[in-house]
C-alpha cells in the first residue's frame, strides 16, 4: 500500500483490501491516484479512499464481498476514456475505485466457433490485434482504442466507426463473466448464437455502466479478416446529398459499406489548421465531406465498384468530388483527418458537446433547423455536426464564436443543450447515442425517458444491487 501524502491511512477497510490483492495494488498516494480521479475531458473530478487493482476474477469477487459487507461504494474503471463521467467517483471520498486494467489476458481463441474470450482490462487495440494474429477481424473501432478496455466498451455499449456493418459492442458479444454486488460470480461465458432460455442477462449488463455488476471477461465474436478495403473521401453539397450517397452505396455494396462518417467543411479546416501532418484530401472546398469505407473478406473488384459508385454519385450531383486512397499511408491519412477532429476542436476554444441519434431521414432538416436556432441564441456560435452518419449518430458539437470568452460561452451549456436536445426528443431521437448516461446525462434522463421504462430500470437496479454500492450516482 503506497503511503498517503497526508500520513498513514487509518481506514480499517484498506488492510482488508490489501490482504486480497496485495499491498502494491491498493493505491492511496495522491500522485498515484491523480490519473484515476478526473475524466478525459476534464469535466469531472472525484475523490476516493483508494484505487484497488485486482488481478483475477476471484480477487474481484473477494473485493466485492468485502465492500458489500462494509457498505462501501465501488466505481469500476477501465481505460477511463468515457465521456460522461461514469468512471469518476463523487467528491465524498467514500468510494473505492476498482481498476480492472490488470485483468488483461486473452484467455482463449476458438476459431471453429469464431470467438475469443478476453478479460475486461484488455485494451480494445489488444483485442483487435489478438483477432488479427488469429487471422480474424474484431470490428469494434474507436479513436480511444489504444486506451479503452473491453470492460468499458461493454459497460458503455460503445459504438464507433464500424457500427453500420457490424453493430454496437452489444452485437459483438456472446457471453459474459460478471461479478455481482455481493461477490457472486455469474459464469455466462457461453459461445452460443442461439439460446432462448429466458431473460437475457447479458444484455442487461451491456450498457449498464457498472451499475449492475462488474464485467470481468467476455466472449467476443470474430469475423473473417478483411482482405480488400477501399477508403474514400468525398466532397458533397449537403447532408441530404450525403444520405442519398449512403442509399446508393448500400444498394450497390450492401453490408460491404463499413464506415460513413460526416464532416462539415469547418471540421476539415480545423484539423488542417491545428493538427500538424494533416491536409485537405480534395482540391476544392466542399460544404460537407464524407469518409467512406467499403470492405470485404475477398472482393478484388471492390475498388472498381467504389469508383463506379462515386462516378455515378458525381454524375447525379450527389457528390462534387472524391478521392480514393491509393496506399495504406493515404488510408491512414484519411482516418487521421477524421480522428483528429476532437483534438482540433479544442484549439478553437470551448465546445458544448452532444452525442445524439435520430432517424436517418430527419437528419438534414435537423441540422438546418439547429443552425438557425443556435444562431438566434448565440450569434456567431459554430455548430459542428459530425460523426457516424451511417448510424444516424451525430456528435452535434457547438463551438464558441471566434474571439468569445470561453468560460462565458460554456456557462450557456444548459441553454444550448436545451435547444439541441429538445429538438432531438421531439424528433424521436436519443440524447445519448453511444457515450452512455454516467453523471453528465443522469438528470436529463429523468426528464426524457419514458416513466414506465425508468421505473423498470430502478427495479432492476435494486434487484441486482439492493445496497446501492455499484457506481452510485450514475445512470439513475
Ligand atoms: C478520443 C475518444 C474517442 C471516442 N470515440 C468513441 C466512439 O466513437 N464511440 C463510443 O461509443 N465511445 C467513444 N469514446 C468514449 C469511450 O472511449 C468509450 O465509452 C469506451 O467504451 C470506454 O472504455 P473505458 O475502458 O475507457 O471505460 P471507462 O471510461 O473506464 O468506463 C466507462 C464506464 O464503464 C464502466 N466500466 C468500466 N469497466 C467496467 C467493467 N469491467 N465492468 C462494468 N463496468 C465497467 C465505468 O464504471 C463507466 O461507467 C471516445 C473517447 C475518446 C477519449
Amino acid at each position: 500500500m503506497s503511503a498517503s501524502t497526508s500520513g498513514p491511512s487509518t481506514d480499517p477497510l484498506l488492510p482488508r483490501l490489501a490482504a486480497i490483492v496485495g499491498e502494491t495494488h491498493v493505491l492511496t498516494d495522491a500522485d498515484a491516484l491523480e490519473p484515476y480521479l478526473h475524466d478525459w475531458r476534464g469535466l469531472y473530478k472525484g475523490r476516493t479512499r483508494a484505487v484497488v487493482r485486482p488481478g483475477s476474477t476471484a480477487e474481484v469477487a473477494a473485493l466485492l464481498r468485502c465492500c458489500h459487507e462494509a457498505g462501501v461504494p465501488i466505481v469500476p474503471q477501465g481505460g477511463n476514456t468515457g465521456l460522461v463521467g461514469g468512471s469518476i467517483p463523487d467528491l465524498s471520498g467514500t468510494a473505492v475505485i476498482l481498476s480492472l486494467r490488470r485483468l488483461d489476458r486473452v484467455r482463449e481463441v476458438d476459431l471453429s466457433s469464431d470467438t475469443m474470450i478476453v478479460e475486461a482490462g484488455v485494451t480494445l487495440l489488444a483485442a483487435q490485434e489478438a483477432a488479427e494474429a488469429a487471422g480474424r477481424f474484431f470490428p469494434l473501432s474507436l479513436a480511444s482504442e489504444g486506451t479503452c478496455t473491453i470492460g468499458g466498451n461493454l459497460g458503455t455499449n460503445a459504438g464507433g466507426t464500424a457500427v453500420l456493418a457490424y453493430g454496437n459492442a452489444r452485437e459483438l458479444v456472446l457471453g459474459l463473466e460478471v461479478v455481482m454486488a455481493d461477490g457472486a460470480v455469474w459464469n455466462g461465458l457461453g459461445k452460443l448464437r442461439k439460446d432462448n432460455t429466458g431473460y437475457d442477462l447479458r444484455n442487461l449488463f451491456v450498457g449498464s455502466e457498472g451499475t449492475l455488476g462488474i464485467i470481468t471477461a467476455a466472449v467476443l465474436k470474430l469475423f473473417p479478416a478483411r482482405r480488400d478495403i477501399v477508403t474514400a473521401f468525398v466532397g458533397l453539397p449537403s447532408p441530404a446529398a450525403a444520405l442519398a450517397l449512403l442509399d446508393r452505396a448500400k444498394a450497390r455494396l450492401g453490408a460491404g459499406v463499413t464506415t460513413f462518417e460526416l464532416m462539415p467543411r469547418m471540421a476539415v479546416e480545423m484539423v488542417v489548421n491545428h493538427i500538424p501532418g494533416n491536409r485537405d484530401p480534395l482540391a476544392g472546398a466542399h460544404p460537407w465531406n464524407v469518409l467512406f469505407e467499403a470492405s470485404s473478406p475477398s472482393d478484388p473488384d471492390l475498388r472498381n465498384k467504389v469508383e463506379t459508385l462515386l462516378a455515378e454519385a458525381i454524375e447525379s450531383g450527389e457528390a462534387e468530388d472524391a478521392t480514393i486512397a491509393a496506399s495504406l499511408d493515404q488510408r491512414d491519412a484519411l482516418w487521421r483527418l477524421r480522428e483528429s477532429l476532437p483534438e482540433a476542436q479544442g484549439h478553437e476554444g470551448g465546445s458544448i458537446k452532444h452525442d445524439i441519434s435520430l432517424p436517418l431521414s430527419r437528419i438534414p432538416a435537423f441540422i438546418e433547423a439547429m443552425g438557425a436556432a443556435l444562431e438566434r441564441l448565440v450569434p456567431g456560435c459554430r455548430p459542428l455536426p459530425f460523426g457516424h452518419l451511417g448510424d444516424g449518430n451525430l456528435h452535434f458539437n457547438v463551438t464558441q464564436p471566434v474571439g468569445a470568452d470561453r468560460t462565458e460561452f460554456l456557462g450557456r451549456w444548459g441553454e444550448v443543450s436545451g435547444v439541441v436536445l429538445g429538438e432531438v426528443v421531439r424528433e424521436g431521437g436519443s440524447i445519448s447515442a453511444e457515450h452512455g448516461v454516467g453523471q453528465l446525462k443522469r438528470d436529463l434522463l429523468r426528464e426524457v425517458k419514458d416513466p414506465v421504462a425508468l421505473d423498470l430500470m430502478r427495479r432492476i437496479k435494486s434487484a441486482f444491487d439492493p445496497k446501492g454500492i455499484l457506481n452510485p450516482g450514475k445512470v439513475l
